[in-house]
């Protein structure tokens, strides 16, 4: 496969960009390799500068769930610039798009819109302190909640642990009041929640982890969730920024039935425009300026072009049968990605929600960060690589989601697990 010009390309963003990249894991220094430059995508290919096309996989990290370049989303984004692109004033974009997600999503009576899954989550925890007048936060070992302070936190050891900064320039009295406990845990949960010396105003959580490869919730843990925080008068946050309008119209609350009091929402919303979103009740979001004190802006919050792409997003998703058509697909796909590592005896544990998956290079269940962190991250390096040289688009860690798409027919699929194949015969040898 040729890559001179992505090399070319890597080599002078180097000089301009830290380490080449606007987002970390770009670099795909996780995998042992470097970026390809992007020239194109369409539909789930994906185009690189030297002309080498692939099956994508990726998605933009979720957004694409209609595909790249999709026909209605491009128009809606023409025709909506050729009016301006931006006012720093209300327009009716916006409350078309508040209509639709408020409408599919039950648990929002108001949303406000931001620009991007980090804005989106941040403020709702502000909103959640806001509302409480409490001031803890606790997340869950392996989910990501974006970049803001708070959330940048390692867990320490010991069953209740005060959060440690996961990064320089975290100051240690920010993230003290950030406790970090195990997924999938409800012991620990319900010890944590509490414990009356800890002032817990909001617990926020990817209904399904993401972000640690994909982990599901066991069967009761979102229900425990549900329970506790509603009896401790604790907010409960759904962080749906991945999930939403990803595993059903109505996100993971539909899906496993659990109604939080605030939800996150980015990438889907945007059609692939930089957009977030948080929503929940009214009696809390009316604490939001101008209506009430916990203040949160935005020069571009609620741009038009995100609103039409997002708009143009959501009319193809709720055509009737979208989800059960991805669902069945990414069953398809997962049993058979299953079937091939079994026939070569690879040790691969295929976690799978609706249209993401994680294949994890460890034989044992991953249920949480711990038993994530088993993975053998060199051999998903070796096979990202194998992947990639055979055309096909993974994210370039071990610790990310495969999405599928609506734009994935059967032959990329099929080419995929070619590819697998013959990925998982060179790593066995
Ligand atoms: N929450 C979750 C669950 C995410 O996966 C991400 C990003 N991958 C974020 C929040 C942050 O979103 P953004 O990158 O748009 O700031």
């Amino acid at each position: 496969m040729k890559t001179e010009h992505s090399m070319q390309l890597f080599t002078d963003a180097r000089t301009l960009i830290p380490g080449g990249v606007n987002s970390p894991v770009r670099a795909c220094r996780a995998v042992g390799t470097d970026p390809l430059f992007v020239a194109e995508a369409s539909g789930c290919t994906i185009t690189d500068v030297d002309g080498n096309r692939f099956v994508d996989f990726v998605g933009s990290w979720g957004p694409m769930i209609v595909g790249h370049a999709h026909p209605e989303v491009v128009e809606a984004i023409r025709s909506t610039a050729g009016r301006g692109t931006s006012f720093g004033a209300p327009s009716p974009l916006e409350i078309d798009l508040a209509a639709e997600v408020c409408a599919a999503v039950p648990s929002l009576e108001k949303v406000r819109f931001v620009n991007s899954g980090t804005e989106a989550t941040m403020s709702a925890v502000r909103l959640a302190r806001g509302y409480t007048g409490r001031k803890m936060v606790v997340k869950f070992d392996g989910c990501y909640h974006g970049h803001a302070d708070s959330f940048l936190v390692k867990a320490g050891s010991g069953l209740i642990t005060l959060g440690i900064p996961g990064s320089p320039g975290v100051p240690d009295d920010i993230v003290k009041n950030t406790i970090s406990i195990p997924y999938n845990d409800e012991a620990v949960l319900d010890a944590t929640l509490r414990n009356p010396e800890l002032d817990i105003a909001c617990v926020i959580v990817e209904p399904v982890a993401g972000n640690m490869g994909v982990v599901p919730p066991s069967e009761t843990f979102l229900q425990k969730l549900r329970q506790l925080t509603s009896e401790l008068g604790i907010v409960l946050i759904f962080d749906e920024v991945i999930t939403g309008f990803r595993l059903a119209l109505g996100g993971a609350q539909e899906y496993f039935d659990v109604t939080p009091d605030l939800t996150c929402l980015g990438k889907i919303i945007g059609g692939g425009l930089p957009v977030g979103a948080y929503g929940g009740r009214s009696d809390i979001m009316d604490l939001i300026a101008p209506e009430g004190p916990v203040y949160q802006a935005g020069t571009l919050s609620g741009n038009p072009l995100a609103m039409a792409a997002g708009l143009a997003t959501l009319g193809i998703v709720k055509q009737p049968g979208f989800y059960k058509e991805l669902e069945e697909k990414s069953e398809w796909f997962g049993n058979a990605l299953n079937a091939v590592a079994a026939s070569l005896s690879v040790p691969v544990v295929l976690n799978r929600v609706g249209s993401m998956m994680t294949c994890f290079f460890t034989p044992d269940p991953v249920t949480d960060f711990q038993s994530a962190s088993h993975a053998e991250t060199d051999l998903y390096g070796e096979y990202y690589r194998q992947m990639r040289s055979q055309g096909i688009w993974l994210a370039p860690s071990q610790f990310e989601a495969l999405f599928v798409s609506a734009a994935h027919e059967r032959k990329h699929l099929e080419k995929a697990l070619v590819a697998a194949e013959s990925s998982f015969k060179k790593l066995m040898k």
